[in-house]
């Protein structure tokens, strides 16, 4: 089932798992990060890899400042928001709750639905299945397009065209197809070295 949850219960969520790691994506690769994994999804990537997200009702809900709790027992000050699409809730009270307890707080997002909260650091990777809304391009300080075909390259250099000048560039092979498409991807960043590559370095090293 997928639905925004009320805005009466915003201040609850439907988490589908929290945990501290190492940021294996975009800018921030490298950086301790503690991950906020929110249930539902209504875009439906044919290759998504957190199918388990989708359903909303999957998931227990859970209250903002438990989450930030949590989120506070370990040293790292970097909390970042996922999904699922977590844009799909109504994160203001939640990032609030973050930000008193002076995390950095940043969302990976597919932008088709307004963000609804306070974010340091914005991640757009768009989606064909569902593209994103305008203004969640004038948002993002990082453009992450996933690469799954060599088309994507073409689409990606489309979708950069529409962030604001500084935003990150960035391309990640899709994880299944990864050893087809780096050498093409390389190739591309050589020639073209405004993109960078982004690995999901935390599935080489075996971390959540
Ligand atoms: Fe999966 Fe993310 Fe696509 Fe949703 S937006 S289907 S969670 S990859």
């Amino acid at each position: 089932m997928t639905h925004p949850i009320p805005a009466s219960t915003a201040a609850k969520l439907p988490l589908m798992e929290a945990f501290y790691t190492i940021q294996g994506e975009g800018a921030f690769t490298g950086h301790a990060a503690y991950f906020i994994r929110l249930g539902g999804c209504d875009v439906g990537c044919v290759w998504c890899d957190v199918k388990e997200s989708w359903d909303f009702d999957a998931h227990p809900y859970v209250a903002a400042d438990a989450i930030a709790d949590e989120a506070a027992r370990h040293p790292a000050r970097i909390a970042v928001i996922t999904g699922g699409e977590p844009a799909l809730h109504d994160l203001t009270e939640l990032t609030a709750q973050l930000k008193a307890r002076n995390f950095q707080v940043h969302i990976e997002t597919s932008g088709s639905s307004p963000l609804h909260g306070h974010f340091d650091w914005i991640t757009l990777s768009p989606k064909k299945f569902k593209f994103p809304i305008a203004e969640a391009y004038s948002a993002a300080h990082e453009l992450k397009i996933i690469v799954f075909n060599k088309s994507d390259l073409k689409w990606a250099e489309q979708e950069a065209t529409k962030v604001r000048p500084h935003c990150k560039l960035l391309l990640q092979p899709e994880w299944g197809k990864r050893e087809q498409m780096m050498p093409l991807i390389t190739q591309y960043v050589m020639a073209n070295p405004q993109w960078h590559i982004s690995l999901q370095v935390h599935k080489y090293l075996d971390i959540p």
